[in-house]
């Protein structure tokens, strides 16, 4: 056994487990971080930034058709698939550099290897033990494809980014985040896109309203979107893979993506053998400070399955540095998260629904507008956008907005200070538009449409 004493041993080098490593070593700790796959994690490699970055290249096949409405003229522009496989793997390989360096420059040592805890207080890597006073498990969350005939044809958001070849006919099902932000990307790459939810609407949990008109501009953009249909198994021939409903219909496709959630990476950890409990689901269980009932033993981001976002994993992390290196008076609160799906167009949303928030508060106004955005009345596209406020009747505070329009997240990103500062109404009334603007109409809307 090595006699290595870390302060802080982590164990997962993604969202969480990077900013906790690299905070606690500016503080002074010695700290490890043990990593079996790239630096960053499923934000920086499978995530959010590859993500964004094929959304933003969509975007940019859109453009080429909407600036004829403003003067433009080119030959039809094409999309070069390899390339932009090329130049997104460049830039991952950057973030990765950034990350180790990050690391590097605080201090901390890296492993590269899988990690397994062998006691409370001590982490096997490459078949060497270091002891740890403290060990934080941030090893995050893999994608669950359900047990359907066939499944071993489907793929799913780890595999998406670097398929061989441009998928022409791509079949989704799911109905969260990930489903409906690859077929909205997908669908302005140029693939023929059906994506398959087994309930009433997607986006279970979001705004009803939100749910519904985002549904239909992604229709309108030519996804395919079929709700309660469900896949009874997935064979494959020589037209591609031959999708069967349990309706009893056929589709064919060249890829099929499953998007059905994702399950916290708990197992092989040693987590059991060390007596750390995990809930029905295999994520850890943490307390308010993100102890397991393993006292020298930590958890944090998508492996206690909170809430599966960068921003919260990251957050997380600072409180637990503030708990075990620094004052302790850190919180994080998971009332107001602010969050985008990157679909085309956009959500971004802070706060509650008009459903959540009528269970809490009883009482509300409602204020939603729905209009044409400037750039769309020369652009040719019958894209709209909406916004919405929800209104606690009882003290005038802003408990929900919510907007489907292009660049919502950038738009919520400022909104979600106000709510967190307790804004009225009346101060949103009180704030004066930046015209012309779509985010001014968050200011002007007057007429509640419902109480
Ligand atoms: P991760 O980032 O998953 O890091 C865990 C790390 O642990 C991994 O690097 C893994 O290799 C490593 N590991 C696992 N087991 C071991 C072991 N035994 N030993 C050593 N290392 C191990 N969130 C947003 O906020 N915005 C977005 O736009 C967004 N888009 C997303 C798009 C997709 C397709 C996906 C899948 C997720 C997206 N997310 C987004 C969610 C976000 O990526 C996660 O919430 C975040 O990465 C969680 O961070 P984490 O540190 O908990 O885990
Ligand atoms: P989600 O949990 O968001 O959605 C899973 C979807 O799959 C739901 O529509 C669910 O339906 C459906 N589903 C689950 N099981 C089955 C099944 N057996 N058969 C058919 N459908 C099924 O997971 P995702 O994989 O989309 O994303 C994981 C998490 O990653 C997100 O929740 C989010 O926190 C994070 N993320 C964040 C992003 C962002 O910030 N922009 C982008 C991408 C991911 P039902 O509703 O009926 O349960």
């Amino acid at each position: 056994m090595s006699t290595d004493a870390y302060d802080l041993f982590v164990i997962g080098a993604g969202s969480g487990g990077v900013r906790a490593a690299r905070m606690a070593a500016q503080r002074g700790a010695r700290v490890a971080v043990a990593e079996v796959g790239a630096l960053g994690g499923t934000c920086v490699n499978v995530g959010c930034i590859p993500k964004k970055l094929y959304s933003i290249a969509a975007h940019y096949g859109e453009a080429f058709e909407e600036s004829h409405g403003f003067g433009w003229s080119a030959a039809p522009a094409t999309l070069d698939w390899a390339l932009l496989k090329a130049n997104r793997a460049r830039e991952i390989t950057r973030l990765n550099g950034i990350y180790g360096k990050l690391l590097s420059d605080a201090g901390a040592s890296l492993f590269t290897g899988r990690a397994r805890l062998v006691g409370p207080d001590a982490v096997e890597v490459n078949g060497q033990t270091h002891r740890a006073k403290h060990v934080l498990v941030a090893t995050g969350g893999w994608p669950v494809v359900p047990e359907v005939p066939g499944r071993e044809w489907a793929i799913t958001s780890n595999e998406i980014f670097d398929l061989p070849m441009f998928p022409q006919r791509l079949l989704v099902v799911g109905g969260g985040y990930i489903a409906c932000e690859f077929a909205s990307i997908f669908g302005g790459l140029g693939a023929q896109v059906t994506q398959l939810y087994r309930g009433e609407q997607v986006l279970r949990g979001f705004d009803d309203e939100v749910r519904n008109f985002l549904a239909a501009e992604m229709r309108k953009k030519g996804v395919n979107l079929r709700t309660h249909a469900e896949v009874q198994r997935i064979d494959r021939d020589a037209q591609g893979l031959r999708v069967t409903l349990k309706d009893g219909s056929v589709l064919m496709a060249d890829t099929v993506l499953y998007a059905t959630g994702r399950s916290p990476n708990t197992a092989g950890l040693g987590l059991t053998e060390a007596g750390v409990a995990l809930d029905a689901g295999g994520a850890i269980v943490v307390d308010a400070n993100y102890q397991t009932n393993v006292p020298t033993v930590y958890a944090l981001g998508d492996v206690i399955d909170r809430v599966q976002l960068t921003p919260v994993a990251l957050g997380e992390a600072m409180v637990l540095v503030d708990q075990l290196f620094g004052a302790g008076e850190r919180r994080l609160s998971y009332d107001l998260i602010p969050t985008a799906v990157f679909t085309h167009p956009s959500i971004g949303t802070v706060g509650l629904s008009e459903q959540a928030a009528r269970q809490r508060y009883g009482a509300l106004r409602i204020f939603t507008s729905e209009f044409r955005a400037l750039k769309h009345t020369l652009s040719g596209s019958d894209e709209r956008t909406f916004m919405k406020l929800v209104v606690d009747a009882a003290s005038d505070r802003v408990v929900g907005l919510h907007m489907v329009g292009a660049d919502a997240g950038e738009t919520i990103q400022g909104f979600a200070v106000a709510l967190q500062a307790g804004a009225t109404k009346a101060q949103f009334d009180a704030t004066l538009g930046i015209h012309p603007t779509a985010a001014e109409e968050f200011v002007t809307m007057r007429q509640p449409v419902r109480a």
